[in-house]
């Protein structure tokens, strides 16, 4: 795959498509509990971009947006449910993008764990990346 090549994603019922150009700016494992009720998951894999670099090609009526808290939200595919993008005011130039709606790699791989003081107890990551917290989400922990 060619650094500058188009990466595309959508929704489980297909009426959300998006484009992001890369580069990616990161791409992480969020363990907060936020994250994890709106996609019923142990953890969500996000990748965040800036504004520009990305675009709804299909679909952009369909999306749903969901005010999660004081300062972000979430947008999900309004037909299918499916939770696809992330938007708050402690990154007001990026989208944040869930890696599993992407139709392929991009040009990154995850690099941390954070929000991880808040994981579940009933998945343990083996993949030897750092996890990170505290009430940034993104400090350094003290082994437990
Ligand atoms: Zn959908
Ligand atoms: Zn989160």
């Amino acid at each position: 795959m060619a650094d500058d090549a188009v990466l595309s994603g959508g929704c489980l019922c297909g009426a959300v498509r998006f484009e992001v150009t890369p580069p990616t700016k990161w791409c992480a494992h969020c363990h907060c509990s936020l994250c994890r009720r709106a996609h019923g998951a142990a953890f969500v894999t996000w990748f965040g971009v800036e504004r520009p670099q990305f675009a709804v090609t299909s679909g952009d009526g369909q999306i749903a947006w969901y005010q999660s808290s004081a300062t972000a939200r979430r947008g999900f595919c309004a037909r299918c449910g499916s939770t696809l993008f992330f938007e708050g005011e402690r990154w007001p130039t990026e989208i944040h993008i869930a890696l599993a709606h992407m139709d392929g790699p991009i040009d990154r791989a995850p690099v941390a764990h954070v929000f991880y003081d808040s994981h579940v107890s009933w998945f343990e990551p083996g993949d030897g990346l750092r996890r990170l917290g505290g009430p940034s989400g993104n400090e350094e922990l003290e082994p437990d």
